[in-house]
Protein backbone atom coordinates (compact mmCIF):
# COMPACT_ATOMS: atom_id res chain seq x y z
CA UNK A 1 0.00 0.00 0.00
CA UNK A 2 1.39 3.32 -0.68
CA UNK A 3 0.91 6.66 1.65
CA UNK A 4 0.73 6.50 5.40
CA UNK A 5 -1.14 3.20 6.60
CA UNK A 6 -3.40 4.40 8.91
CA UNK A 7 -5.44 1.61 8.82
CA UNK A 8 -2.35 -0.27 10.30
CA UNK A 9 -2.21 2.00 13.18
CA UNK A 10 -6.02 1.89 14.04
CA UNK A 11 -7.43 -1.33 13.28
CA UNK A 12 -3.94 -3.36 14.13
CA UNK A 13 -1.56 -5.33 12.03
CA UNK A 14 -1.74 -6.16 8.34
CA UNK A 15 -0.36 -9.86 8.04
CA UNK A 16 3.19 -9.65 7.00
CA UNK A 17 3.89 -13.70 6.38
CA UNK A 18 7.14 -14.91 7.77
CA UNK A 19 8.20 -11.37 8.89
CA UNK A 20 9.09 -13.61 12.03
CA UNK A 21 11.20 -16.45 10.10
CA UNK A 22 14.80 -17.15 12.12
CA UNK A 23 17.19 -18.26 10.03
CA UNK A 24 18.49 -19.64 13.57
CA UNK A 25 16.84 -22.43 14.11
CA UNK A 26 17.04 -23.70 9.91
CA UNK A 27 21.09 -23.70 11.14
CA UNK A 28 20.95 -24.76 14.41
CA UNK A 29 23.04 -27.89 15.03
CA UNK A 30 21.15 -28.82 18.45
CA UNK A 31 17.76 -28.72 17.41
CA UNK A 32 15.86 -30.35 20.41
CA UNK A 33 12.13 -31.44 20.54
CA UNK A 34 11.64 -28.06 22.34
CA UNK A 35 13.10 -25.99 19.84
CA UNK A 36 11.19 -27.65 17.23
CA UNK A 37 7.97 -26.13 19.02
CA UNK A 38 9.50 -23.40 19.46
CA UNK A 39 10.28 -22.68 15.44
CA UNK A 40 6.43 -23.08 15.19
CA UNK A 41 6.07 -19.89 17.23
CA UNK A 42 9.64 -18.15 17.59
CA UNK A 43 7.80 -15.44 19.01
CA UNK A 44 6.39 -17.85 22.07
CA UNK A 45 10.15 -18.81 23.30
CA UNK A 46 12.72 -16.59 24.38
CA UNK A 47 12.14 -12.92 24.35
CA UNK A 48 15.76 -12.47 22.74
CA UNK A 49 14.76 -14.49 19.92
CA UNK A 50 10.88 -13.18 19.74
CA UNK A 51 7.73 -12.53 21.50
CA UNK A 52 4.33 -11.73 20.80
CA UNK A 53 4.17 -8.06 21.88
CA UNK A 54 7.67 -6.86 20.08
CA UNK A 55 6.49 -9.67 17.20
CA UNK A 56 2.96 -7.33 16.83
CA UNK A 57 4.88 -3.96 16.98
CA UNK A 58 7.37 -4.93 14.14
CA UNK A 59 4.06 -6.13 12.00
CA UNK A 60 2.50 -2.66 12.62
CA UNK A 61 5.90 -0.51 12.27
CA UNK A 62 7.14 -2.49 8.78
CA UNK A 63 3.58 -2.00 7.45
CA UNK A 64 3.81 1.92 8.54
CA UNK A 65 7.15 2.16 6.52
CA UNK A 66 5.71 0.25 3.37
CA UNK A 67 8.26 -2.55 4.14
CA UNK A 68 8.48 -6.49 3.86
CA UNK A 69 9.40 -7.10 7.25
CA UNK A 70 11.18 -5.24 10.39
CA UNK A 71 13.11 -5.57 13.53
CA UNK A 72 12.85 -3.96 16.46
CA UNK A 73 15.88 -3.10 18.47
CA UNK A 74 16.88 -2.04 21.81
CA UNK A 75 17.99 1.60 20.76
CA UNK A 76 18.42 3.52 17.22
CA UNK A 77 21.88 3.01 17.69
CA UNK A 78 21.24 -0.79 17.83
CA UNK A 79 19.50 -1.32 14.96
CA UNK A 80 22.42 1.19 12.73
CA UNK A 81 25.05 -0.97 14.46
CA UNK A 82 23.21 -4.19 13.87
CA UNK A 83 22.37 -3.17 10.31
CA UNK A 84 25.86 -2.54 9.31
CA UNK A 85 27.25 -5.36 11.61
CA UNK A 86 25.22 -7.27 9.32
CA UNK A 87 26.67 -6.55 6.06
CA UNK A 88 29.91 -5.78 5.94
CA UNK A 89 32.98 -7.44 6.85
CA UNK A 90 36.87 -6.57 6.39
CA UNK A 91 37.85 -5.64 2.91
CA UNK A 92 34.60 -4.03 2.46
CA UNK A 93 33.98 -0.22 2.24
CA UNK A 94 30.66 1.74 3.35
CA UNK A 95 29.94 5.48 1.29
CA UNK A 96 28.43 7.29 3.91
CA UNK A 97 27.39 11.01 3.98
CA UNK A 98 29.55 13.32 5.26
CA UNK A 99 26.66 15.10 7.62
CA UNK A 100 25.17 12.56 9.89
CA UNK A 101 24.22 11.80 13.59
CA UNK A 102 27.21 12.44 15.59
CA UNK A 103 26.32 8.75 17.22
CA UNK A 104 26.47 7.33 13.64
CA UNK A 105 29.80 8.94 13.08
CA UNK A 106 31.34 7.90 16.00
CA UNK A 107 30.69 3.97 15.31
CA UNK A 108 31.98 4.63 12.04
CA UNK A 109 35.90 5.81 13.58
CA UNK A 110 35.93 2.29 15.05
CA UNK A 111 35.22 0.73 11.44
CA UNK A 112 39.03 1.20 9.60
CA UNK A 113 40.52 -0.60 12.66
CA UNK A 114 38.29 -3.65 11.38
CA UNK A 115 39.60 -3.72 8.06
CA UNK A 116 36.00 -1.42 6.80
CA UNK A 117 37.01 1.58 5.05
CA UNK A 118 34.67 4.59 5.18
CA UNK A 119 34.62 6.68 2.26
CA UNK A 120 32.58 10.16 3.10
CA UNK A 121 30.60 12.04 0.31
CA UNK A 122 29.41 15.71 0.50
CA UNK A 123 25.60 15.74 1.32
CA UNK A 124 25.11 18.13 -1.07
CA UNK A 125 26.42 16.55 -4.20
CA UNK A 126 24.46 12.94 -4.28
CA UNK A 127 26.58 12.27 -7.91
CA UNK A 128 29.33 12.56 -5.66
CA UNK A 129 28.84 9.39 -4.41
CA UNK A 130 29.56 7.44 -8.22
CA UNK A 131 33.16 8.14 -8.05
CA UNK A 132 32.94 6.42 -4.24
CA UNK A 133 31.23 3.18 -4.96
CA UNK A 134 33.25 -0.28 -6.35
CA UNK A 135 32.78 -3.70 -6.12
CA UNK A 136 33.58 -3.90 -2.28
CA UNK A 137 30.57 -1.17 -1.64
CA UNK A 138 28.43 -3.11 0.62
CA UNK A 139 26.74 -0.38 2.36
CA UNK A 140 25.28 3.30 1.07
CA UNK A 141 24.48 5.04 4.27
CA UNK A 142 22.27 8.58 4.29
CA UNK A 143 19.86 10.10 6.62
CA UNK A 144 16.65 11.33 4.67
CA UNK A 145 17.19 14.75 6.13
CA UNK A 146 19.99 15.58 7.83
CA UNK A 147 20.90 16.39 11.55
CA UNK A 148 20.70 18.68 12.73
CA UNK A 149 20.61 21.59 9.35
CA UNK A 150 17.99 19.56 7.55
CA UNK A 151 19.30 18.85 4.42
CA UNK A 152 17.30 16.53 2.27
CA UNK A 153 18.71 13.30 0.77
CA UNK A 154 17.54 12.84 -3.21
CA UNK A 155 16.96 9.13 -2.14
CA UNK A 156 16.14 7.64 -5.74
CA UNK A 157 18.86 9.85 -7.43
CA UNK A 158 20.96 7.85 -4.74
CA UNK A 159 19.20 4.81 -5.33
CA UNK A 160 19.82 5.33 -9.14
CA UNK A 161 23.69 6.20 -8.99
CA UNK A 162 24.08 2.42 -6.97
CA UNK A 163 22.26 0.71 -9.75
CA UNK A 164 24.13 2.45 -12.45
CA UNK A 165 27.61 1.56 -10.98
CA UNK A 166 26.52 -2.12 -11.26
CA UNK A 167 27.26 -1.99 -7.70
CA UNK A 168 25.09 -4.33 -5.16
CA UNK A 169 25.58 -2.20 -2.42
CA UNK A 170 22.51 -1.84 0.12
CA UNK A 171 20.73 1.97 0.13
CA UNK A 172 20.19 2.15 3.94
CA UNK A 173 18.52 5.00 5.01
CA UNK A 174 18.14 6.76 8.43
CA UNK A 175 14.66 8.03 8.43
CA UNK A 176 14.33 9.01 11.85
CA UNK A 177 13.81 12.68 11.55
CA UNK A 178 10.66 12.12 9.12
CA UNK A 179 8.99 9.67 10.20
CA UNK A 180 6.82 7.51 8.10
CA UNK A 181 4.01 10.20 8.34
CA UNK A 182 6.24 12.54 6.64
CA UNK A 183 8.28 9.89 4.40
CA UNK A 184 8.70 6.09 3.37
CA UNK A 185 12.40 5.76 1.75
CA UNK A 186 11.29 2.21 0.73
CA UNK A 187 8.91 3.35 -1.31
CA UNK A 188 11.87 5.82 -3.22
CA UNK A 189 14.40 2.78 -4.06
CA UNK A 190 15.98 2.16 -0.23
CA UNK A 191 16.80 -1.37 0.80
CA UNK A 192 16.53 -0.80 4.69
CA UNK A 193 14.69 2.00 6.83
CA UNK A 194 15.88 2.91 10.11
CA UNK A 195 14.33 4.87 12.83
CA UNK A 196 14.96 5.74 16.09
CA UNK A 197 11.73 5.11 17.82
CA UNK A 198 12.77 6.94 20.44
CA UNK A 199 12.18 10.11 18.61
CA UNK A 200 9.06 10.60 17.12
CA UNK A 201 7.10 7.19 16.55
CA UNK A 202 7.39 6.83 20.76
CA UNK A 203 6.32 10.42 20.57
CA UNK A 204 6.53 10.80 24.83
CA UNK A 205 10.17 10.40 25.35
CA UNK A 206 10.24 7.74 27.78
CA UNK A 207 11.73 4.98 25.40
CA UNK A 208 15.15 4.17 23.69
CA UNK A 209 14.29 1.81 20.92
CA UNK A 210 14.83 1.21 17.39
CA UNK A 211 14.01 -0.28 14.24
CA UNK A 212 14.87 -1.18 10.79
CA UNK A 213 12.20 -1.74 7.75
CA UNK A 214 12.88 -4.18 4.93
CA UNK A 215 12.15 -4.05 1.58
CA UNK A 216 13.66 -7.45 1.20
CA UNK A 217 12.49 -10.24 3.97
CA UNK A 218 15.85 -12.12 3.97
CA UNK A 219 17.57 -9.29 4.40
CA UNK A 220 15.46 -8.72 7.35
CA UNK A 221 15.90 -12.70 8.76
CA UNK A 222 19.52 -12.11 8.45
CA UNK A 223 19.79 -8.72 10.42
CA UNK A 224 17.37 -10.78 12.99
CA UNK A 225 19.56 -13.47 13.28
CA UNK A 226 22.37 -10.79 13.91
CA UNK A 227 20.53 -8.87 16.76
CA UNK A 228 20.10 -12.40 18.29
CA UNK A 229 23.69 -13.02 18.23
CA UNK A 230 24.93 -9.60 19.25
CA UNK A 231 21.65 -8.79 22.34
CA UNK A 232 20.93 -5.94 20.37
CA UNK A 233 16.79 -6.85 20.91
CA UNK A 234 14.49 -4.36 22.32
CA UNK A 235 12.59 -5.43 25.70
CA UNK A 236 9.05 -5.90 25.44
CA UNK A 237 7.95 -3.13 27.98
CA UNK A 238 9.49 -0.49 25.50
CA UNK A 239 7.37 -2.30 23.05
CA UNK A 240 4.11 -2.08 24.34
CA UNK A 241 5.18 1.69 25.34
CA UNK A 242 5.93 2.27 21.49
CA UNK A 243 2.93 0.67 20.51
CA UNK A 244 0.89 3.15 22.45
CA UNK A 245 3.00 5.93 21.23
CA UNK A 246 2.39 5.17 17.68
CA UNK A 247 -1.18 5.20 17.95
CA UNK A 248 -1.11 8.84 17.93
CA UNK A 249 1.96 9.60 15.41
CA UNK A 250 -0.47 10.59 13.25
CA UNK A 251 -2.05 13.57 15.13
CA UNK A 252 1.22 14.06 16.78
CA UNK A 253 3.05 14.45 13.49
CA UNK A 254 0.48 16.84 12.21
CA UNK A 255 0.92 19.38 14.64
CA UNK A 256 5.09 19.28 15.01
CA UNK A 257 4.57 20.06 11.07
CA UNK A 258 2.99 23.21 11.37
CA UNK A 259 4.00 24.51 14.66
CA UNK A 260 7.72 23.98 13.16
CA UNK A 261 6.87 25.65 9.87
CA UNK A 262 5.60 28.66 11.72
CA UNK A 263 8.41 29.22 14.08
CA UNK A 264 10.73 28.67 11.06
CA UNK A 265 9.20 31.65 9.26
CA UNK A 266 8.86 33.63 12.76
CA UNK A 267 12.63 33.14 12.88
CA UNK A 268 13.62 34.23 9.30
CA UNK A 269 12.31 37.69 10.26
CA UNK A 270 14.38 38.36 13.67
CA UNK A 271 17.30 40.17 12.81
CA UNK A 272 19.26 38.82 15.62
CA UNK A 273 19.24 35.35 13.70
CA UNK A 274 21.83 34.79 10.52
CA UNK A 275 20.00 31.42 8.99
CA UNK A 276 17.14 29.40 9.32
CA UNK A 277 17.27 25.96 8.01
CA UNK A 278 13.95 24.62 7.63
CA UNK A 279 12.60 22.51 4.32
CA UNK A 280 9.24 24.07 4.43
CA UNK A 281 10.65 27.17 4.20
CA UNK A 282 11.76 26.50 0.88
CA UNK A 283 10.17 25.33 -2.28
CA UNK A 284 13.46 24.07 -4.08
CA UNK A 285 13.76 20.16 -3.17
CA UNK A 286 14.02 16.56 -4.78
CA UNK A 287 10.81 15.71 -6.33
CA UNK A 288 10.10 13.11 -3.65
CA UNK A 289 9.96 14.80 -0.98
CA UNK A 290 7.38 17.28 -2.92
CA UNK A 291 4.22 15.05 -1.44
CA UNK A 292 5.56 14.92 2.22
CA UNK A 293 2.63 16.62 4.74
CA UNK A 294 5.39 18.25 5.93
CA UNK A 295 8.80 18.15 7.71
CA UNK A 296 8.55 17.41 11.31
CA UNK A 297 9.40 19.80 14.41
CA UNK A 298 13.14 20.16 14.37
CA UNK A 299 14.02 23.79 13.01
CA UNK A 300 17.96 24.82 13.19
CA UNK A 301 18.87 28.87 13.23
CA UNK A 302 22.12 30.16 14.01
CA UNK A 303 22.74 33.49 15.99
CA UNK A 304 25.91 35.49 15.55
CA UNK A 305 28.28 33.36 17.85
CA UNK A 306 28.77 30.77 20.61
CA UNK A 307 28.12 33.18 23.57
CA UNK A 308 24.59 34.68 22.06
CA UNK A 309 23.48 31.10 21.29
CA UNK A 310 24.41 30.39 25.03
CA UNK A 311 22.60 32.91 26.54
CA UNK A 312 19.32 32.19 24.04
CA UNK A 313 19.22 29.07 25.75
CA UNK A 314 19.70 29.98 29.33
CA UNK A 315 16.54 32.24 28.37
CA UNK A 316 13.90 29.79 27.04
CA UNK A 317 11.63 28.53 29.70
CA UNK A 318 8.95 26.61 27.72
CA UNK A 319 11.64 24.90 25.80
CA UNK A 320 13.43 22.65 28.26
CA UNK A 321 17.00 22.56 27.47
CA UNK A 322 17.39 18.95 26.53
CA UNK A 323 19.57 16.37 24.15
CA UNK A 324 16.74 14.43 22.33
CA UNK A 325 14.09 15.34 19.95
CA UNK A 326 10.81 14.74 18.75
CA UNK A 327 8.85 14.63 21.66
CA UNK A 328 5.04 16.57 22.42
CA UNK A 329 7.10 18.59 24.46
CA UNK A 330 9.41 21.41 23.16
CA UNK A 331 13.06 20.95 23.42
CA UNK A 332 16.10 23.26 22.20
CA UNK A 333 19.63 22.56 22.31
CA UNK A 334 22.82 22.78 20.99
CA UNK A 335 24.46 20.24 18.42
CA UNK A 336 27.56 21.54 19.40
CA UNK A 337 27.61 20.54 23.11
CA UNK A 338 25.61 17.36 22.60
CA UNK A 339 24.93 15.12 19.06
CA UNK A 340 27.72 16.69 17.55
CA UNK A 341 30.13 16.97 20.51
CA UNK A 342 32.53 14.08 19.27
CA UNK A 343 33.20 16.30 15.91
CA UNK A 344 36.25 18.62 15.33
CA UNK A 345 36.28 22.11 14.16
CA UNK A 346 36.64 20.37 10.50
CA UNK A 347 33.97 18.26 10.62
CA UNK A 348 31.60 20.67 11.93
CA UNK A 349 32.63 22.58 8.96
CA UNK A 350 32.15 20.05 6.74
CA UNK A 351 29.06 19.17 8.10
CA UNK A 352 28.14 23.12 7.87
CA UNK A 353 27.52 23.37 11.57
CA UNK A 354 28.25 26.53 13.90
CA UNK A 355 29.21 26.75 17.14
CA UNK A 356 26.26 29.46 17.28
CA UNK A 357 24.05 27.04 16.09
CA UNK A 358 20.84 26.01 17.72
CA UNK A 359 18.27 22.97 17.24
CA UNK A 360 14.87 23.48 18.15
CA UNK A 361 12.27 20.41 18.59
CA UNK A 362 9.39 21.66 18.14
CA UNK A 363 6.31 20.27 19.87
CA UNK A 364 2.65 20.13 20.04
CA UNK A 365 2.12 22.98 22.43
CA UNK A 366 0.68 26.01 21.73
CA UNK A 367 1.73 28.20 18.92
CA UNK A 368 1.30 31.36 21.22
CA UNK A 369 3.35 30.26 23.54
CA UNK A 370 6.07 28.31 21.92
CA UNK A 371 6.48 32.11 19.88
CA UNK A 372 6.58 33.62 23.05
CA UNK A 373 9.17 32.04 24.66
CA UNK A 374 11.02 32.24 21.51
CA UNK A 375 10.92 36.18 21.57
CA UNK A 376 11.70 36.40 24.98
CA UNK A 377 14.96 34.71 24.50
CA UNK A 378 15.73 36.37 21.47
CA UNK A 379 15.96 39.64 23.06
CA UNK A 380 19.15 41.36 23.52
CA UNK A 381 21.13 38.69 21.50
N1 LIG B 1 19.54 8.57 14.21
C1 LIG B 1 19.32 9.88 14.41
C2 LIG B 1 19.08 10.76 13.22
C3 LIG B 1 19.34 10.41 15.70
O1 LIG B 1 19.14 11.72 15.88
C4 LIG B 1 19.58 9.54 16.80
C5 LIG B 1 19.61 10.06 18.18
O2 LIG B 1 19.48 11.23 18.42
C6 LIG B 1 19.81 8.20 16.54
C7 LIG B 1 19.78 7.74 15.24
C8 LIG B 1 20.12 7.24 17.66
O3 LIG B 1 18.94 6.88 18.30
P1 LIG B 1 18.94 6.28 19.80
O4 LIG B 1 19.25 7.42 20.73
O5 LIG B 1 17.55 5.74 19.93
O6 LIG B 1 19.98 5.24 19.86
Amino acid sequence: MKGFNTRAVHEGERKIEDAVTMPIFQTSNFITDEFKSAQKNPENFYTRVGNPTIGALERKLASLCGGNGGVFFSSGMGAISTVLYSFLVAGDNIVVSNSIYGGTQSLLKEFPAAGIDVRRFDQSNSLSISGLIDERTSVVYVESMVNPNLILTDIPKVASVIASSGSKALLVVDNTFLSPYNFRPLEFGADIDIQSLTKYINGHSDVIAGFAAFRDQEKGNHVRSAMIRLGTNGAPFDAFLVNRGVKTLGPRMRLHNENALEIARYLLKQPAVKKVCYPGLFEEMADCYKDCPGFGGVVYFELSDYEKARSFVKKCKLFQEATSLAGVESLVTMPTLTSHSSLSDRELEEASISRGGIRLSVGIEDLEDLTEDLRAALEGC
